[in-house]
């Protein structure tokens, strides 16, 4: 079931309640059992400190060749030379995401494609192709991989993707990912450091097609609008209604929605004046706070 609302934003009691109300989804491939891993990266980081990848049969699964000319072209061979950064390990990786339903072969080529490790600090980077959310500093964390490429893949429904836009740049590796899928990345962080931390990470990799902004993404870019897509890589109460209005006609956002409880919200801009809402798992990100710092 889905909801068609023309009064944006919805409550999180309104989306909850549906599912409740309905069980399963209609029209959301993964049903709403699937939980994305807690990303309690303190323990994540802990529970995997010995390097090795968790206990999981590895499936082998085709990923498509792209064309990565945003991204792998630029990346030079010393940053991705060693042991810890084989494509074998990266390969694991993605099979694991593609075990847990992540089926789009574009996602999963980029999911290939970026270098997970250089978005961390070199203590954490021999984790960096486990499954789970690490520290970045800060109280913040970088994104697993699962919960990256599955909003990646709701958000893209198979299409090619223009411009899109992500709130919440943190280190930067989900911009990466969305580079490879997207014609253009617009990213927003409210925290200066990590700004400056994504700036420092994606520097090296040379990618043209991302744009980093420090601000409040609650806002969203209203001079870069209307977006293709819209990701929030954390999670309000509501969705802020600025970013529904800069949305394309057509357009798809998807974001973490709730407190203790979070639900993977999907959300279409059918008309003008008529947004249409979807909840496809539950989740768990760090919040969405207003203002910077
Ligand atoms: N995209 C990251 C995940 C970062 S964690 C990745 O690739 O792994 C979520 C980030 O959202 C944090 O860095 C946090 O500071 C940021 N954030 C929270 N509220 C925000 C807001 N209103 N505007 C911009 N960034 C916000």
């Amino acid at each position: 079931m889905t909801t068609k609302d023309k009064r944006f934003p919805l409550t999180l009691s309104s989306v909850v309640s549906q599912k409740d109300n309905n069980g399963e989804r209609a029209g959301s491939r993964t049903v709403a059992t699937r939980t994305a891993m807690p990303q309690t990266a303190m323990r994540n980081a802990a529970h995997h400190s010995s390097g090795r990848p968790p206990h999981q049969p590895v499936q082998q699964v085709e990923i498509k060749s792209l064309n990565q000319t945003n991204l792998s072209a630029a990346l030079s061979p010393s940053l991705l030379s060693g042991p810890l950064v084989s494509e074998g390990v990266r390969r694991a990786m993605v099979a694991r995401v593609a075990q847990q339903g992540v089926k789009d072969a574009t996602v999963l080529a980029a999911l290939q494609a970026v270098p997970r490790h250089l978005f961390l600090e070199s203590g954490m980077a021999s984790q960096a192709y486990v499954d789970a959310s690490l520290p970045i500093g800060y109280h913040q964390t970088i994104s697993q991989p699962y919960i990256v490429a599955r909003m990646v893949e709701i958000m893209r429904n198979g299409k090619e993707l223009g411009r899109v836009l992500e709130i919440g740049t943190g280190c930067g590796y989900q911009a990466a990912v969305l580079s490879v899928v997207a014609k253009e990345v617009y990213s927003i962080e409210r925290i200066k450091a990590l700004h400056e931390l994504a700036k420092n990470n994606l520097r090296p990799m040379r990618i043209a097609n991302i744009r980093l902004h420090y601000g409040d993404g609650m806002i969203g870019l209203p001079k870069e609008a209307p977006f293709d897509g819209v990701i929030l890589a954390a999670a309000g109460m509501e969705v802020p209604q600025a970013l529904l209005q800069q949305l394309r006609v057509g357009g798809r956002l998807v974001a973490p929605v709730g407190g203790r409880n979070q639900v993977l919200q999907l959300i279409e801009r059918v008309s003008n004046y008529e947004w249409k809402s979807s909840i496809m798992e539950q989740c768990h990100f760090v919040p969405l706070h207003s203002g910077v710092m």
